[in-house]
């Protein structure tokens, strides 16, 4: 899943959310969004009650904040870029560019109209930095809760404050491991793999030297124990994504692909998957980032998936498939509806059931992720690298995939169901 240059990996069903609009007048404090455009949909928010909102300083960061979020519920819709130096401090855009808002990797789409806001508050934290906090959730089956956050935000001049990234201010505290063209963060008392690292290091040299690179541009790598963790350390106070299965660990990786940044949860020293996230950017041209879900393919087939190899992914899909013959991978490949455990294509008339990615969470594996991975599969088998560097780099967008599998690999998407199912069943 790719969404403006951020990579998520997540073993979690991404619910196709219907939201049904309600005109509302948000009850706000000078917080009326001031970008006027007929089209578009306005955000909800509203401030906790009994706050005192009459002083100056509270209302200079209360506006930055809502005028920032108003702006980019605006891009977001128009799907146009945001100018971020209006808002956030420059320090963050030296080292995240348009990514330096890294409350949305987790905090996905919070200030969006899809989420509500209620903002808790704000308290000085010294001469120059005070923080906010803010609560969203979402109006679907009832009330849902989605996200806390809490922001820093620095003085820079009287009047004038900007955004900051809780993780910058927390990056210190954490302990640092550079090898190779990778520098490690991670906290004191989490014991890191070196000999894994080794590993994985030899791995990526090896696939970007057999894709053509020869030098790889360094690359951050947090990790921390659990997602949880991961998410306090950038400012989320809740995660619900960790506590959707009670057996034990989520695993769970990101890539930002511009400042080069991995996160990951323990063990994540052992994967190569999200390194070539950024070596397909690598591979693309410099100033064009594109992704589509094939990506996940490229990254599972000659990395990993959720630490496990692709030979032992692909065997879980084969038998994931032949237990589920209903299933038309002509009809989509990356997404399916599961009704008691089974799952199924969906077909037009079906439309509003809600799609979602085929996971298995006790299993630890997205098999759409497989899926694409068995793409790639396909042209190694046929082309080499050069086949794989062809559909590597065609720019087609997800809703293009089969147009894609039928140029580079000659196989109508009428076919693509029983093709894909013969090839695994014949070869493992
Ligand atoms: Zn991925």
């Amino acid at each position: 899943m790719v969404i403006e240059k951020i990579v998520l990996e997540q073993i979690m069903n991404m619910k196709k959310y219907i939201f049904i609009i309600i005109a509302i007048l948000p009850i706000l404090l000078n917080g009326q969004d001031s970008i006027e455009n007929k089209n578009y949909i306005p955000r909800q928010y509203k401030i906790r009650s009994f706050m005192d909102t009459s002083n100056v300083v509270f209302q200079d960061i209360y506006n930055l904040w809502q005028n920032y979020q108003a702006e980019r519920n605006l891009n977001f819709q128009k799907k146009e870029k945001t100018d971020f130096s209006k808002y956030w401090h420059k320090d963050e855009l030296e080292k995240y560019g348009d990514n330096c808002d890294l409350y949305s990797i987790y905090a996905f789409n919070y200030y969006t109209y899809q989420n509500k806001e209620l903002f808790i508050g704000i308290n000085k934290r010294n001469d120059t930095l005070y923080e906010l906090q803010s609560v969203y959730y979402m109006d679907y089956d009832g009330f849902d809760l989605t996200s806390i956050i809490t922001v820093p935000v620095i003085k820079i001049a009287d009047n004038e404050y900007r955004l900051y990234n809780k993780f910058s201010l927390n990056r210190n505290a954490l302990k640092t491991y550079k090898k190779d063209f990778i520098t490690y963060f991670f906290p004191e008392n989490y014991n890191l793999d070196k000999d894994a690292i080794n590993e994985t290091i030899k791995k990526v040299k090896e696939i970007y030297q057999d894709l053509g690179i020869n030098k790889i541009k360094p690359i951050t790598y947090y990790i921390d124990f659990y997602l949880t963790d991961i998410v306090n350390r950038l400012g989320l106070q809740v995660y619900l994504e960790d506590f959707v299965d009670i057996e034990g660990h989520n695993k769970n990786g990101k890539t930002i692909i511009f400042p080069r940044l991995l996160i990951y949860t323990s063990d994540g020293e052992k994967n190569v998957h999200e390194f070539l996230h950024i070596l397909l950017d690598d591979l693309r041209d410099e100033d064009d980032t594109y992704t589509n879900f094939l990506d996940e393919g490229f990254c599972s087939f000659f990395g990993d998936h959720q630490g496990s190899p692709y030979k032992e992914n692909i065997k879980m899909l084969k038998e994931f498939l032949n237990d589920n013959n209903q299933i038309d991978l002509s009809v989509d490949l990356t997404n399916a509806y599961k009704i008691d455990g089974k799952f199924y294509s969906v077909i037009d008339k079906e439309e509003n059931i809600q799609r979602s990615w085929m996971v298995d969470r006790e299993k630890s594996i997205n098999y759409s992720y497989i899926l694409a991975a068995v793409i790639y599969d396909i042209a190694f088998r046929n082309g080499g690298y050069d086949k794989v560097k062809q559909i590597a780099l065609d720019k087609r967008p997800n809703d293009k995939i089969y147009d894609i599998i039928k140029d580079h690999l000659s196989i109508e998407r009428k076919d693509v169901n029983s093709f894909i199912r013969n090839f695994i069943n014949s070869n493992y």
